[in-house]
């Protein structure tokens, strides 16, 4: 199935830790979205340099070129499609609300007045509580990592962090000391990304390598492995 890609190479910017969509296991990155962009370049014939970069800093690299494509369990939104071209969406998403585990006052968006609560830089998870911290009386602290965002919160920092629903949901199951309080708002679904304009062939391939592995049952079997073992 060539598509133009065949026998070349792309860089790949990634997340460094977004369970179970890229995080590290025994040191290798592993992930619902790194066994997708490795079975769809080993489909297509095309090979990937995973760069582990972070967020923000993986749309910077795209933007500037340094990397050929984006996949970090990014949604795809209107904003983000002035700048970027993206793949079929390949996951549902959504904003959810989580505060530490022994925490029994905040379980509302009502209680956070007064409060700070902690994202992730550049996410859509930053946006929408941008989006509601007026309304709802709250200051709002981002960084660069997930880690750090999580950390802020079990050490009292900030009350609560808005983050994508699987990976709470995961997070949570994996005993990192949160818990979920809010239904989860309705979000973007994951597209793999290129610079807009560019790259069209890799996009081409992404999108024909993820038919493949929907028709063939593979798809399916990537989210057991991740979503049944975390949630
Ligand atoms: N899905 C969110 C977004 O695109 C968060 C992605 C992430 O943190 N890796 O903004």
């Amino acid at each position: 199935d060539s598509t133009g890609v065949e026998g070349k190479s792309f860089a790949i910017g990634t997340d460094t830790t977004f369970a179970p969509f890229e995080f590290r296991q025994d040191g290798e990155l592993v992930g619902i979205d790194m066994d997708l962009i490795n079975e769809i370049a080993e489909e297509e014939g095309f090979s990937v340099d995973i760069r582990s970069l972070g967020f923000d800093a993986a749309l910077q690299s795209l933007q500037s070129n340094q990397v050929d494509g984006v996949i970090a369990g990014m949604s795809i939104t209107e904003e983000r499609q002035q700048v970027f071209d993206f793949s079929d969406p390949y996951f549902e998403s959504g904003i959810q609300m989580a505060v530490a585990e022994g925490d029994d006052e905040i379980s509302g968006y009502e209680d956070l007045a007064g409060k700070r609560v902690a994202v992730k830089t550049g996410t859509e998870g930053q946006a929408f509580a941008e989006s509601i911290k007026d309304q709802y009386g709250f200051t709002v602290v981002a960084f660069a990592q997930s880690a750090q965002m999580y950390d802020d919160v079990k050490s009292g920092g900030s009350v609560a962090v808005f983050d994508d629903y699987p990976v709470l949901a995961y997070g949570v199951a994996s005993g990192n000391g949160l818990k979920t309080v809010t239904e989860k708002e309705a979000g973007s679904s994951y597209g793999f990304a290129v610079n807009k304009g560019t790259n069209q062939e890799l996009l081409a391939a992404f999108n024909s390598g993820l038919a493949e592995l929907k028709a063939s049952g593979e798809y399916d079997e990537i989210m057991d492995r991740y979503l049944e073992a975390g949630a």
